[in-house]
């Protein structure tokens, strides 16, 4: 009933995924990483979906981490921001959240909190990110403060990578040793691995990875990467053909009449656009799977549709199915057409897209 846009979400999938992140260094840890609404896929379906075998999850902020913890779910969760005022810390430690900190007037204020239980604090440092973190030359001295704050339980030593999807950056390498010249003098468990880093740099894996976008099976990297290549596709989203119309040469298409056609062609009209997270910029010549066949998008992305070449496309009617990304076409290969990654898609996806979850292959 209704208009299709949907985003079809494989439970089983994901999980697969979160396996494959575990079997790169199977006695270490994972927190999978759903922040921001597990990427656009629904976290608490997500997380209940992976309840049984995560060792923890991971999210932005208490918003977030209360949401999960008010759909039952009990395993840690890791605000991987911390805190932003000093009245959430009461919330983190009734709720047994791990709470990064990453500047040291966070210290102070957890020094000044009064806590019923200490809390586990992920210690992060700015090993060259240059965006969050506690300086290098400033990060004994914040370990050896938190190790003396009767609030803080354990303390876990945390970084995060810049370019660990680029194999040709020697940034990561630098990181690396950055983080581990100084963490190696302190007596406490690292986690320093994103996606890229858990598929593809084993001295990046240490005693917590993090893996966020590889769970919904996007490779981080732009070429084919022998782990990248089992991930299993989480997110398909389709819609359908809603109208068609043959055009002749000279006719334009939509708002702008930003294509013109040059050959008589057949155009389909799809229930579709970017009032659902399908990105406006899309060029045209972006793929697009209609009743099975590859074909691409033509004339621009409108709010609630957008049209697609049908002219060599056998079978096609009003009511095809059109998958945007997803099982046949990569997610990633989409956001190639678009300048973006798949995390946008992921995370662009509205409030009007129907979600369905199935959990089988
Ligand atoms: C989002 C995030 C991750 C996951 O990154 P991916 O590239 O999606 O694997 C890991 N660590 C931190 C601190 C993050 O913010």
């Amino acid at each position: 009933m209704g208009r299709a846009a949907t985003a079809t979400i494989n439970l089983a999938a994901f999980r697969e995924n979160y396996r494959l992140a575990k079997s790169v260094a199977p006695q270490q840890k994972a927190v999978a990483i759903i922040k921001a609404d597990a990427y656009g896929h629904g976290a608490v379906k997500l997380a209940l979906a992976l309840e049984d075998e995560a060792d923890a999850f991971g999210v932005a902020c208490i918003e977030e981490a209360l949401e999960l913890r008010e759909a039952g779910i009990g395993k840690p969760i890791l605000l991987l921001e911390g805190f932003f005022t000093a009245d959430e810390l009461p919330i983190i430690s009734d709720n047994n959240f791990w709470c990064a900190v990453h500047s040291l007037e966070q210290i102070d204020i957890i020094a000044q909190a009064r806590l019923a239980q200490p809390i586990d604090i992920w210690l992060k440092m700015d090993s060259g990110m240059h965006r969050l973190g506690v300086l290098p030359k400033d990060y004994r001295h914040a370990f050896a403060r938190l190790k003396h704050i009767k609030q803080v339980n354990n303390i876990v030593l945390m970084s995060h990578f810049a370019s660990a999807d680029d194999f040709s950056s020697a940034v990561t390498a630098q990181q690396v040793s950055c983080f581990d010249d100084i963490s190696r003098e302190l007596n406490a468990p690292v986690s320093i691995a994103n996606s890229a880093a858990t598929l593809g740099h084993e001295n990046a894996r240490r005693d917590f990875q993090r893996p966020g976008i590889m769970l919904y099976g996007a490779t981080p990297f732009d070429a084919p990467h022998p782990l990248a290549n089992q991930l299993k596709t989480v997110m398909t989203l389709t819609s359908e053909v809603i109208a068609i119309r043959d055009l002749e040469p000279g006719d334009g298409i939509g708002y702008s009449h930003h294509h013109v056609c040059d050959v008589p062609t057949k155009v389909g009209t799809v229930a579709i656009g970017y009032a659902d997270g399908y990105p406006r910029h899309a060029k045209d010549g972006t793929p697009v799977i209609v009743n099975g066949q590859r074909t691409h998008i033509i004339g621009r992305v409108s709010m609630d549709m957008l049209t697609v070449d049908l002219t060599h496309i056998n079978g096609a009617k009003v009511g095809s199915k059109v998958e945007l990304w997803g099982e046949n076409l990569p997610a990633v290969e989409v956001a190639c057409y678009c300048d973006t990654v798949a995390y946008t898609l992921f995370t662009g996806i509205t409030r009007r897209v129907h979600k369905k979850y199935i959990d089988s292959f």
